[in-house]
């Protein structure tokens, strides 16, 4: 498979064996840091991506995976949890080539991939039915749960193969077979993943994964008669596309979505300590994040003091080659992506909003002039601007001043996203009225970390719907099936006949 020490091609995983597209046609994978190619990937055509759903929905159908005991559906997922730690360093290095990301956060992401396989290691053997209580004593009635089919997974190149386990980890844990398409500009650590599936034992055609075209393929994947299920992550507008597809054929959908969440100073917070949340809020994964805490809010009693000390603080921010530990903030993943930055940052500038940090794309001496760079980046606006409303998905934050708690909450709601919240105060009783009234699927007190496995992640509005992360997250890849069992000594006879 390696053409040259450095430039992989890749190939498909249907049905347990690695194969090129029918077609033989592959693309170019880049290093966003350096614009240099570092994989020919397998492009699946519409004849690969079906052969990979019919090798899903035989596995599915044989039960060699959702009949096999969960506690060994169990082990098989612990040695991949294993296995991807032993192969960490290999695994953070090719993710950090493919997506640009810098070192120290790919570390962090792999630690929290491994803690993903074991927690739904774990629940694969929790996934409980219950006992119900129906009005005739001599009927019995419970509840099972049963795998909810052949699941297409589709994921986005933010965090590739952190975002790819949130989705491989529960539905496999729930008995279901997969067919995994990663976002075409970051599908190695992904391959990888299937290698190690495959070493850890699981069955052939559990899971499959093809490569290629985004759009191509993840439409085809959305309308496939073979897929029962779609577990999307991705932005609003494609989300939308997915949801309005599979509504045709009534497949389950879960959708992961855009944000464009607040943090919320209030003046009784440790400011020194909302301050380094709220950078690390913003810059971490250079702002290519779902949750990215984009728009601070901020007390007026406060603001002037929060917002000199952020600007002073951010600049030690280092903006850099994403292979040196010391860097916070590697490349921008995508050219389109740099680009919307670079317009979001001046349509700030022409709507009449004031730059106060960076706003400008970056140069890294010693790092090919092809990588996207961008300056972590602040800026005074408000709901009038387009940047303190839409999603930019860059190092880019926006500050607004509020008065009292119910112009900070009406702020924060003004929002269609509602994926995650940051509240600061040390006054209990605030903290819980605000937590309460911000529509979003997830807020922090006091805590730059808000995103853990066994804690349900999702959004509200139109940050999407269902849960990653959590026990209930068993339920979304899961079917109930009621079974009733008569139990009395004489036959029933309803209708008296
Ligand atoms: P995107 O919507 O462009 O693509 C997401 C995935 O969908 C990719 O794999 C892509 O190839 C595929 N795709 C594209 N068109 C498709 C179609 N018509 N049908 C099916 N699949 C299709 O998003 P992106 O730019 O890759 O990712 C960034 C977005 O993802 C941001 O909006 C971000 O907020 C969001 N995101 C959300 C979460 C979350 O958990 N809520 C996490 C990470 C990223």
């Amino acid at each position: 498979m390696i053409t040259s020490p450095d430039i992989a091609t890749t190939q498909l995983l249907i049905g347990g064996a690695w194969r090129p597209a029918s077609d033989g046609r592959t693309y170019s994978d880049e290093n966003p840091a350096t614009g240099e190619p570092i994989a020919h990937v397998a492009e699946a055509s519409r004849e690969d991506l079906d052969a990979a759903v019919r090798a899903a929905r035989t596995a599915f159908d044989a039960g060699k995976w959702s009949g096999m005991a969960p506690s060994r559906r169990a082990k098989i997922l612990f040695t991949m949890a294993q296995l991807i730690a032993k192969r960490s360093e290999e695994l953070i290095a090719i993710e950090v080539r493919d997506n640009g990301k810098a070192i120290s956060t790919a570390k962090g992401e792999l630690g929290a991939i491994v803690d993903c396989f074991e927690f739904y290691a774990g629940a694969a053997t929790k996934n409980y039915g219950q006992t119900l209580a129906p009005p005739i004593p001599t009927l019995l009635a419970s509840t099972y749960r049963e795998p909810v089919g052949v699941v297409g997974a589709i994921v986005p190149w933010n965090f590739p193969l952190l975002l790819t386990s949130w989705k491989i980890a529960p539905a496999l844990a729930a008995g279901c077979t997969v067919v995994l398409k990663p976002a075409p500009s970051t599908p190695l650590t992904a391959i990888e993943l299937g290698k190690i599936a495959l070493e850890a034992g699981l069955p052939e055609g559990v899971l499959n994964i093809v490569t290629g075209s985004g759009r191509e393929l993840g439409q085809w994947l959305v309308e496939h008669p073979g897929v029962d299920k779609i577990a999307f992550t991705g932005s609003t507008a494609t989300g939308r596309i997915v949801a309005a597809t599979a509504s045709q054929s009534l497949k389950r959908v879960t959708l992961e979505l855009g944000g464009k969440s607040p943090t919320l100073v209030f003046d009784d917070a440790d400011i020194d300590a909302a301050v380094a949340a709220a950078i690390y809020g913003i810059y971490y994964n250079a702002g290519q994040a779902c949750e990215a805490r984009s728009r601070v809010l901020v007390h007026a009693p406060v603001y002037d003091r929060f917002v000199a000390s952020f600007v002073e603080r951010a600049k030690n921010v280092r903006v850099g080659d994403p292979m040196d530990p010391k860097t916070h903030v590697g490349a921008i993943t995508l050219r389109e992506q740099f680009e919307k930055i670079a317009m979001y940052c001046q349509s700030a500038v022409d709507e009449g909003a004031t730059t106060l940090l960076g706003g400008q794309a970056a140069h890294i001496d010693g790092v090919n002039a092809a990588g996207m760079f961008w300056q972590p980046t602040a800026i005074e606006a408000d709901a009038r601007h387009r940047i303190a409303r839409e999603e930019v998905f860059g190092p880019v934050v926006t500050f607004t001043r509020f008065d009292d708690e119910a112009q900070a909450i009406a702020f924060a709601n003004e929002s269609d996203y509602g994926l995650s919240a940051s509240v600061w105060s040390r006054d209990i009783g605030r903290a819980n009225r605000v937590m309460r009234a911000l529509r979003s699927g997830t807020v922090a007190l006091n805590s730059p970390y808000a995103v853990f496995p066994g804690v349900p992640f999702g959004g509200y509005k139109s940050s999407g719907y269902g849960r990653e992360l959590g026990m209930e997250t068993m339920l979304q890849y899961s079917e109930t099936k009621s079974v009733l069992t008569y139990i009395g000594e004489k036959p029933m006879n309803p209708f008296g006949v």
